[in-house]
């Protein structure tokens, strides 16, 4: 029997696209709909949207019970997003649902959250040329994409990036104006998988670039859930007499 379709929803702020125009001549219906949009030509893909104004930020308990991966973009609103809804998303990551932060998500209080330290790094807006090296080609996430990859013009994100140590380190990217960062990165927080990707300004056209929908679908799969066990700390009997 084939494996059901991959439920995924796509977590998005949805501030920037219906407040700046340039970004909304980019991103018309919003970043999170150009991302549901090259996921839902996967076949084995099921795409839900979501986003900041929705009642509970569309993240609801039913909404999560039914996803397996989610992906969070967010940038000018991390403090408007409820501490109630971050503790619900790190208690199904727990339990084993996948999570991909993009760009801007690293301040996200649910990131920050997840991997325990201040996320912060050093940046700049001055179409730098990005070239993201494929450091690990044997990972699922990285297959498609050849020993590196260019993004014409995005936004500078530069070391040191407060992230503790990655399980995984896939992508490490180069810019011109000579800063390197840590682009692609794994960890495992309880049952789930993580994953951290670095593009995605909103005032580039980045999600719109194929290497970078590849190496998205191909992270949705890899974080897809495997198991789902809820938190628990019961006393038990002895197996032995
Ligand atoms: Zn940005």
């Amino acid at each position: 029997m084939q494996n059901p379709a991959i439920r995924v929803t796509v977590w998005n702020e949805y501030r920037h696209e219906l407040k700046n125009a340039r970004v909304a001549e980019i991103y018309p219906e919003g970043i999170h709909q150009c991302i549901a949009g090259f996921l839902d030509n996967e076949a084995d893909l099921n795409v839900h949207t979501a986003w900041l104004d929705q009642p509970e930020h569309g993240l609801t308990e039913a909404v999560l019970d039914e996803t397996e991966v989610l992906i969070w973009w967010g940038h000018m609103a991390h403090h408007e997003v409820s501490d109630t809804v971050v503790e619900r998303v790190q208690r199904r990551v727990l339990e084993g649902m996948g999570l991909i932060v993009l760009h801007s998500g690293h301040h996200s209080k649910i990131f920050r959250r997840l991997m325990g330290s201040h996320c912060s790094l050093k940046w700049r807006e001055a179409d730098d040329k990005e070239r993201l090296w494929n450091i690990m080609p044997s990972h699922p996430i990285t297959q498609g994409i050849g020993e590196y990859f260019e993004i014409p013009a995005e936004e500078m994100y530069g070391e040191p990036f407060g992230i503790p140590t990655p399980d995984e380190l896939l992508f490490v990217s180069w810019f011109s104006g000579g800063e390197v960062f840590r682009s692609g990165a794994t960890w495992h927080r309880g049952h789930g998988r993580v994953f951290y990707f670095r593009p995605g300004h909103e005032s580039y056209p980045s999600y719109h670039q194929s290497e970078v929908q590849t190496v998205i679908i191909n992270a949705v799969r890899w974080a897809r859930q495997t198991v789902r066990i809820e938190d628990s700390c019961d006393p038990v009997a002895p197996l032995e007499a």
